[in-house]
């Protein structure tokens, strides 16, 4: 690993020097190769390096880059277009990460009730074990209190519930409500999926109460769980608002905030702005993204592969190795398992002795995030190398508990 000295030590990278990606493989400057199954986490929605990305992106580099939002971008409607088409949105607002995307929801939200002379309705709830990101606002309303410490104060209006208690919700559900913000998968959290009902229930709940509805699909958003939206499972579980980012920009950093006619007409000018967000190499990326999370055909082979990659990793939990692996957890391509024995472990002996790449998540889960046009031969490969590090871990007489 090279020298990081003049670089803040907010990360602790392993001693690799990565230097070339293809698809779900990684090569280091040794020549040494890596299968990659968590895609810059849930980011690299294509792999690494794919051919069609390249293209739009370097076409796009010759022709115009940045135009700055008080010009009309080239990209941004249609991109935009797509996405509501696909979805419960009519709005879009373009920006660069998740963080932007959710604060955008929050703030929206508060404007909304705000415009509505409803100014008391401040009240964001959230739920323990969520992450919304690295801003202010978004560490306020994250429900992991790690992540606010030494930033406070808390700022006002901020609640999280415990994952799941129905009657602490509508204990807090008052006219001072602003909005509910929840992921339809917990991906940090450790790869929780909110039951149907649950979602239906915090929609039926918003409604009667005057609150708005947010859903945070930066990590199970962009076809990650085998509809361009998790929430798509399901019915009548629209949200108001919603953050996407990861998987959208492929690798390009680009992140989008989603809104109703409704929500988001009220964000006129003056209210926000984004320098970089929506510029034209992120547009061009984009669409081209959205080309194929946004085909059926492309989402029904994700299906297919997912559900037989799920079908290993379940014979592997219950079957092979039941005195280390919990259970299965997450869902289409954001999967993995909550262990018996530390996930820190089973990721370091994956990379450093298997060269298989994997990511932790909380509750103890590690996690895998591919990219969506992983094959099944690759998914076979990931499950014989997950099957060497638990027989490894076997032989060296590794205990859980
Ligand atoms: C990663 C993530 C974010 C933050 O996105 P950044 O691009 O890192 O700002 C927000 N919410 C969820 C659910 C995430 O997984």
């Amino acid at each position: 690993m090279s020298n990081r000295d003049n670089i803040f030590p907010t990360y602790n990278p392993p001693a690799i020097d990565f230097v070339k990606g293809e698809g779900v493989w990684l090569t280091d400057s040794k020549g040494d190769r890596y299968l990659d199954f968590i895609s810059g986490i849930s980011v690299n929605t294509l792999g690494h390096a794919h051919p069609a990305l390249v293209g739009a992106l370097t076409e796009q580099a010759g022709k115009l880059w940045h135009l700055s939002n008080m010009f009309d971008v080239p990209g941004q409607q249609a991109l935009a277009k797509a996405y509501c088409d696909a979805t419960f949105a009519d709005r879009v607002f373009f920006a660069n990460s998740g963080s932007e995307a959710v604060e955008l929801t929050l703030k929206t939200a508060r404007r909304y009730h705000f415009e509505r002379g409803d100014e008391k309705r401040i009240k964001i709830i959230g739920f323990d074990g969520s992450f919304h990101g690295r801003t202010y606002a978004a560490v306020n309303a994250s429900g992991n209190p790690n992540y606010l410490k030494g930033f406070g104060p808390r700022l006002p209006g901020y609640v999280q519930l415990p994952f799941g208690d129905h009657d602490a919700l509508t204990a807090e559900m008052d006219d001072t409500v602003a909005a509910i913000i929840i992921e339809p998968v917990q991906g940090e959290g450790g790869l929780r999926p909110v039951p149907e009902q649950c979602l239906q229930g915090l929609r039926k709940l918003c409604d009667e109460h005057g609150a708005l509805l947010i859903y945070d699909e930066v990590q199970c958003g962009a076809g990650r769980t085998g509809k361009l939206f998790a929430h798509q499972w399901y019915e009548n579980a629209q949200p108001d608002l919603m953050a996407c980012a990861k998987g959208v920009g492929g690798g390009f950093p680009m992140g989008f905030t989603m809104a109703t006619e409704e929500v988001g007409s009220v964000m006129v000018p003056g209210t926000h702005g984004s320098t970089y967000g929506g510029n034209a190499l992120a547009m061009a990326v984009g669409a081209k993204v959205f080309d194929y999370i946004g085909d059926d055909k492309f989402m029904a082979n994700l299906n297919e592969v997912a559900a037989e990659f799920e079908a290993g990793l379940l014979n592997m939990a219950n079957q092979k190795y039941p005195e280390y692996i919990e259970g299965v957890r997450g869902k289409g391509l954001l999967i993995g398992f909550k262990l018996k024995v530390p996930n820190m472990i089973v990721r370091t002996i994956a990379r450093d002795d298997h060269h298989f790449l994997i990511g932790t998540a909380g509750d103890n889960v590690v996690r895998m995030a591919p990219a969506l046009n992983v094959t099944h031969e690759e998914c076979k490969t990931a499950l014989s190398k997950l099957d060497d590090v638990f027989a490894q871990m076997k032989r060296d007489g590794v205990k859980a508990g």
